[in-house]
Parts: C-alpha cells; sequence; structure tokens
C-alpha cells in the first residue's frame, strides 16, 4: 500500500519505519528542514513509564488558577488562549476525577511499557547510537508529604512490572551520588530503576536513517496546507508546492495535526502545552548527575545526555506561540543552580541553548493511535509530555492496525473514538 505520513518528529519517523518494513510504500512530508525539528528537537530525553500519571491530577484546577499570579509555577495559563481551551479545558479538567485519573493513569502505564519493550528490540536489531542510558530515573523532594503522595501514586505502577524504592539520607546518596552537596535540602526521592534516558534527536534521525535503508522517502520543507477529503476517504494532500496521492495517509504532526485535521472536517482534541529546555554543556564538569533527575517541587528534569546536561520541563498554555519567555526559561536556570550550585563556574552561557516545544496534550493524557472515522485516515499523535516514551511502542501499534494484525496490548483505549 502506499502511504503518506505527515510529521517526521519522533511519531512520524518511528511510523514510517515500522510501516516500511511491513512493505508499504512510505512517504513522510514535514515542512522543517529534517526530522524532529520540533517538539521531538530538545525534550528531557527522559524514557520513563513512571511519569504516566497525568498532568490533570486532582487539585490541577486550583494550581491553574493560582499560576495566574505566579512567575514560578510550573504550570502557567496565560489569558490569551483561554478561549481556544474552552471545551478541550473542560474535559481536562473533568479528567482530573480520581477515578478517571487513575484509570488515565494505568492507560498511559500499559503503553508506556510496551514502548520500552519495542525500544528494546529497535536497540537490540538496529545499530543505533542516541546517548543511551539505562540508569533509572530519581524523582526528588523537599517536602514529606510531596514524597509520601508520589510514593502511594508509585503502587500502582506496580500494576504494570514496575519497582520503585523510596530512598533517603545514604540511601538516597548511593543512588545518585552527584546530590551530595545539596542532600541538606531534600527530604529523599523514589527511585524507578527500569527507567531509561536518551537523546530524541539523535534517536529520531539514526530511525530516519534505517527508515530510508528500507526505502521511506522523506521530503522536507514542504508546509501541508490541507487534506482534502472526498467521499468517505481523504484524496489528497495539498502542500504549498504540490500535492500527494496516496492509498493511505497517517497524521503525525503532533499539535497541528488539530489544524491539519479540521482541513478534512475531523476533530482532533489536541492542545499545545508549551514546555522549555536549556541544553548546557559540561565544559569539563564532572559533578553532574548519573540519571535523570525529577525535581517534583518544580516540576522539572535535568537528564545528562552526552556531554550536555538537559534541562527540561515547564507547562505553559500559550496557544501555539512557540517564543520563549524569560521567566520560565530563569526557572530552569534557578533549578540548575539549586540542584547543583558547583556547575556554575563551568556553564559558558553564550553556549547554553534555550529552547521551546509545544507537547501535543490529550485532555485525559493519552495519545491517538488508530483509524480515524476517515475510511483511509490513521492517526498517531497527542503524547504530551511521553511522546519519547511511547514512540515505539506507538508506531508499533498503528502499524499491526493498518496491517490488520492483532495488537500486543488493546488499541481500543487509544482510538480517537474515545471520546
Ligand atoms: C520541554 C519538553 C520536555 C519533554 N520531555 C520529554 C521526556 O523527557 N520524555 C518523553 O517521553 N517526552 C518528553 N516530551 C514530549 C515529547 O517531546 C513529545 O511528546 C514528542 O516530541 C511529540 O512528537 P511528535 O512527533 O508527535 O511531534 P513533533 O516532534 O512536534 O513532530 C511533528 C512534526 O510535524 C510537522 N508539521 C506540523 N505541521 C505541519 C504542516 N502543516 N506541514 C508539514 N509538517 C508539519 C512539524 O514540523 C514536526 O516535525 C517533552 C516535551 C517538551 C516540550
Amino acid at each position: 500500500m502506499k502511504i503518506t505520513v505527515i510529521g517526521a518528529g519522533l511519531l512520524g519517523v518511528t511510523t514510517a519505519y515500522f510501516l516500511a518494513k511491513d512493505g508499504h510504500e512510505v512517504d513522510v512530508i514535514d515542512r522543517a528542514n529534517g526530522p524532529a525539528m520540533e517538539t521531538s528537537f530538545a525534550n528531557a530525553g527522559m524514557l520513563t513509564p513512571s511519569m504516566a500519571d497525568p498532568w490533570n491530577a486532582p487539585g490541577i484546577l486550583g494550581t491553574l488558577l493560582s499560576s495566574f499570579f505566579s512567575a514560578h509555577s510550573s504550570f502557567k495559563l496565560r489569558a490569551k488562549a483561554i478561549p481556544s481551551m474552552i471545551g478541550w479545558g473542560l474535559t481536562f479538567l473533568n479528567n482530573s476525577r480520581k477515578p478517571l485519573y487513575l484509570n488515565n493513569l494505568h492507560r498511559s502505564a500499559a503503553l508506556a511499557c510496551y514502548s520500552m519493550d519495542i525500544l528494546a528490540n529497535l536497540n537490540e536489531e538496529l545499530d543505533i547510537h542516541y546517548d543511551g542510558i539505562t540508569t533509572g530515573s530519581l524523582k526528588v523532594f523537599r517536602d514529606q508529604n510531596s514524597l509520601n503522595k508520589l510514593a502511594k501514586l508509585s503502587e500502582h505502577l506496580k500494576d504494570h512490572d514496575m519497582t520503585f524504592r523510596v530512598v533517603k539520607g545514604d540511601a538516597l546518596l548511593e543512588v545518585e551520588p552527584s546530590l551530595a552537596p545539596v542532600a541538606h535540602n531534600l527530604c529523599g526521592g523514589v527511585y524507578f530503576p527500569e527507567d531509561h534516558a536518551g537523546n530524541a534527536y539523535l534517536f529520531t534521525c539514526e530511525i530516519e536513517k534505517e527508515a530510508r535503508k528500507l526505502g521511506v522517502n522523506f521530503h522536507y520543507g514542504i508546509d501541508v496546507q490541507k487534506m482534502v477529503k472526498e467521499g468517505s476517504k481523504v484524496s489528497r494532500i495539498i502542500t504549498a508546492s504540490n500535492e500527494f496521492l496516496a492509498d493511505s495517509f497517517v497524521l503525525a504532526a503532533g499539535s497541528y495535526s488539530t489544524l491539519i485535521a479540521k482541513s478534512a472536517g475531523l476533530f482532533v482534541p489536541i492542545r499545545p502545552a508549551k514546555g522549555y529546555s536549556l541544553t548546557v554543556p559540561l565544559n569539563g564538569w564532572n559533578g553532574g548527575p548519573r540519571m535523570p533527575l525529577i525535581d517534583d517541587g518544580f516540576h522539572a528534569a535535568i537528564s545528562p545526555l552526552g556531554n550536555v546536561l538537559r534541562v527540561a520541563g515547564t507547562a505553559e498554555f500559550a496557544g501555539y506561540d512557540r517564543s520563549l519567555t524569560r521567566d520560565r526559561l530563569d526557572n530552569l536556570y534557578h533549578l540548575l543552580d539549586e540542584i547543583y550550585p558547583g556547575f556554575k563556574p563551568f556553564i559558558d552561557t553564550d553556549k547554553v541553548t534555550e529552547w521551546a516545544g509545544l507537547r501535543p496534550l490529550t485532555a485525559d493524557g493519552s495519545p491517538f493511535i488508530g483509524k480515524t472515522e476517515i475510511e483511509n485516515l490513521y492517526i498517531n499523535a497527542g503524547h504530551g509530555p511521553l511522546g519519547w516514551t511511547m514512540a515505539a511502542g506507538s508506531a508499533k501499534m498503528l502499524a499491526d492496525i493498518i496491517a490488520n494484525r492483532r495488537t500486543t496490548i488493546d488499541p481500543k483505549p487509544y482510538s480517537l473514538g474515545r471520546y
């Protein structure tokens, strides 16, 4: 079958790879000049099924409202984004009710764990290099209450065969010795030994190369303007320069999937949630973490990725605005300074890369994968804060659906039709 994939981020590229493996003739279109140039470019790099708990936890409404008054809030709702958020926002808030929240946690955890298995297969089958580490991850806390809450919530992860350990004092430093200078400020942490990390941009580039070897054609610098629906099918995609015809199409354009789908009359409820990152060269410093550290209070992470530290986090609802906001970036510098004060003299500010990307967020925290109501249109989008963790599994699942093969995990909970 001839299939055109829209989007060459983590999700589009991995999907193209698995489709090509199945013998399909695949084209990928992206407006950028290469793979993973938007949200997949500089994320925190964490492969963390342990973080399957959705952002809209019980109490999220209070957090969002108080964000209007605090520059340092980990969540930020900008007034200009409110009109576009109304319907979606109500569903987002509704999903913070405890039973729905827990259901959403289990759905995301199942996909994230499956995805780690598929990623492990890729690592075994292919000669790919992306600064991967298999050390686990550590969430650190400044107050006992929050630590207890996470430890209780993490009990749910045991249903997915994940393990965790509450670590304090010497045990905390055994897991992550680099915390020694600031250990007195921390009350402890929760260690997730099965988590991994790696550079998502490098991974996407490596998989893009593998997909090319299987015959996938990548068309860069091409902006999709609309999808034309004729009868029950998409007949073609119109771009600024030409048209793409195919038997089937896959929408993997991250947050922009909503806009492209709308042109064919399809409703895809994804909203952009902006996050920021700093990429800081180590510059000879060797006091950094050996695993990703998540600071629960700051809602941000510090990950070692090869010869840089990636500091990433915060969530800002500001529509499709990708501009860099000083106070959000300053929060990340502040976190780095709080956790690793000894790094400061080594930081060459001219060499720090500041970045922002739009997480494609669904109101229940899990992505849309599978068929749509348009006969030959499939979707693989809406992975929010866990798109790197879920990429390999989501792509394999979609390839299985397209091939009419039995999927390893039940695909129904991830369908666009669940709304
Ligand atoms: C700060 C931050 C930290 C994060 N940390 C993590 C993490 O540690 N672990 C984790 O698992 N996930 C993390 N994520 C989430 C993860 O990065 C995303 O879920 C993932 O990158 C989404 O991939 P995607 O392929 O759906 O979207 P994208 O990477 O945005 O790809 C979509 C592609 O579609 C293209 N496109 C859009 N519109 C058009 C058009 N009209 N025509 C042509 N092309 C178009 C874009 O150019 C883009 O290349 C983080 C995200 C952020 C912002």
